[in-house]
């Protein structure tokens, strides 16, 4: 390829940093100006400019642009400065980015298929540029609040079915489908030809993780595939992956096991059951109870009250294992005086449903209630850590979806832990794909988060943690993607032979490495 194009590859473009033998050899000579740069010096200036902004979502256009520009220098900012970089591209700023993304689009990161598009979807696969695909990250947008792209090996796609945000519909620079969202079969009709056309293009063990689909789609879509492809649903499998994670963590600072505990749920969606049924699980494999008997120390509250059994014939098909015998409770604050939980979770998306009275209730009947605002963004926290401590006087042990800074109560610093699905995700999927797992289970998901939780230090606990700072990101997925290798192998559902002696090893020898390529 000629410099010019080299430069303006952003899988290949280098910027400042072309040696004079590569500027030589590949025609840019007098293309660039004569400094050379290293990569870290790279890192520096940019890292300097970002943080001249102070309008969070011109840090994340930043970052796109970079990204677009120069993809191994995008993410070695990411890896180097995940702390403070993460909630520029996720949660919450993306949350922003998402709402706007009509009028800060500039190309597209991804594929795009639409109801234009059916009956020809498998050609529109071909379209993109990478054939040996691993890992397809699927959302039609309904529940958003994440993020796709894991590098070139994985690819983005949006199912377009249109939308029933009136403003979207009414704003000149929407980029999607104008028309109300298909449903019913126009709906699963469009779904089954990607989904097939995946396995046709990708082979059997690519990976499909759904991402912000709506409920009533979600759980649908995960037990329809299940049985055929290899798919994973992130919002709800992945957040029970972490939040579990979180709990087995905080027994140590709680003492007990996990059945000793009452958990109460605000929210009874992707997040809620999909979090209550894998704490079930986790209890009946340690119990030896049956699974519908460790279901019974969980309760949800949905929009309408507690989940109770009167109201069985009329709830969603999800909601139904957790109707538990007990008379109707309306609001949170009687539902947390009548269940008494040593656990609250917060799945609800409404922000600030974590009262003073209800922290105050906690806190009076727990020694050290643990509370769980998973809700994002920061605007949706079912409290902020500050008013968990403060109401709790100092006895909560919090975690929520969106990050929060330390609090300072009665000279003690409290660090809040963030229970971010970006914890699981990764790894879970390096350890799917570096072992040729066709087929997740439920097994998997517990190994993942046992495996998060065992990389709580003795340090972190001492802070309040219970979750391992993220900064270490790429030890813990590779800890991660072992384990959950590891239970692969043991269920027979790896295909990836002879198993590797050292997982963990051969999962670092995986991961993608920013660094600079020499081309010669
Ligand atoms: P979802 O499937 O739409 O479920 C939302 C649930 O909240 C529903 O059960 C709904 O009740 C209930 N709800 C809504 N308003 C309520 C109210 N005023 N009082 C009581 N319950 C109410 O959504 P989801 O996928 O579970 O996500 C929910 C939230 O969790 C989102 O804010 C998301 O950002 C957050 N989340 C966080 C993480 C994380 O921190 N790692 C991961 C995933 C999700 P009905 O069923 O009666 O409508
Ligand atoms: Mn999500």
């Amino acid at each position: 390829a000629s410099g010019y194009s080299l430069m303006r590859d952003p899988r290949h473009n280098k910027g400042l940093a072309f040696t004079e033998k590569e500027r030589d050899a590949h025609y840019l000579r007098g293309l660039l100006p004569p400094a050379i740069l290293s990569q870290e010096l790279q890192e520096k200036k940019l890292m300097n400019n970002l943080r001249q902004y102070k309008v969070p979502l011109q840090r994340y256009m930043a970052m796109m642009d970079l990204q677009e520009r120069n993809e191994r220098l995008f993410y070695k900012l990411l890896i180097d400065n995940v702390e403070e970089l993460l909630p520029v591209v996720y949660t919450p700023t993306v949350g922003e980015a998402c709402q706007k993304y009509g009028s800060i689009f500039k190309r597209p990161q991804g594929l795009y298929i639409s109801l234009k598009e059916k009956g020809k979807v498998r050609e529109v696969l071909k379209n993109w540029p990478e054939r040996s695909i691993q890992v397809i990250v699927v959302t039609d947008g309904e529940r958003i609040l994440g993020l796709g792209d894991l590098g070139c090996q994985c690819l983005p796609v949006t199912i377009d079915v249109g939308t029933n945000n009136e403003k979207l519909l009414n704003d000149e620079f929407y980029i999607g489908l104008r028309q109300k969202r298909a449903t019913g079969q126009e709906y699963a009709e469009l779904l089954e030809e990607f989904m097939t056309a995946v396995k046709e293009n990708y082979g059997e063990k690519v990976l499909v993780q759904f991402e912000d689909f709506a409920n009533h789609n979600a759980f649908d879509l995960l037990s329809k595939y299940s049985p055929t492809h290899l798919v994973f649903n992130d919002d709800i499998q992945g957040t029970a992956s972490v939040v579990l994670g979180g709990l087995i963590a905080s027994l140590k600072l709680l003492g007990g096991n996990l059945a000793d505990h009452t958990f109460l749920f605000l929210g009874a969606g992707e997040a809620g059951t999909g979090i209550a049924e894998l704490i079930a699980l986790e209890m009946s494999k340690q119990t030896k109870a049956p699974v519908e008997e460790t279901r019974k120390k969980i309760w949800l509250v949905d929009s309408k009250g507690l989940i109770v059994s009167s109201r069985k014939d009329s709830l969603q098909h999800f909601k139904k294992p957790w109707a538990h015998e007990h008379e109707p409770v309306t609001g949170l604050l009687d539902a947390v005086k009548s269940i008494k939980p040593t656990v609250l979770i917060g799945t609800s998306g409404v922000g600030r449903s974590f009262t003073k009275e209800v922290v105050e209730a906690m806190a009076s009947f727990n020694e050290k209630p643990l509370i769980f605002a998973l809700s994002n963004p920061t605007s949706q926290s079912e409290c902020t850590a500050e008013e968990a401590y403060t109401w709790s006087e100092g006895r909560a042990i919090f975690a929520s979806g969106s990050p929060f800074d330390p609090v300072e109560y009665n000279g003690k610093v409290f660090v809040p832990g963030q229970g971010n699905n970006a914890y699981i995700f990764p790894g879970f999927g390096l350890g799917l794909i570096m072992s040729g797992t066709i087929r997740v289970h439920d097994d998997l998901l517990l190994a993942a988060s046992e495996a998060l939780a065992a990389q709580v230090t003795e340090e972190n606990y001492e802070k309040g943690l219970i979750y391992p700072p993220f900064s270490n990101i790429r030890k813990i997925s590779a800890n991660i993607a072992a384990k959950v290798a590891a239970k692969a192998y043991e269920l027979g559902l790896a295909s990836r032979l002879p198993r590797p002696k050292d997982l963990v090893q051969y999962a670092e020898s995986c991961m993608y490495s920013p660094v600079y390529r020499t081309y010669r």
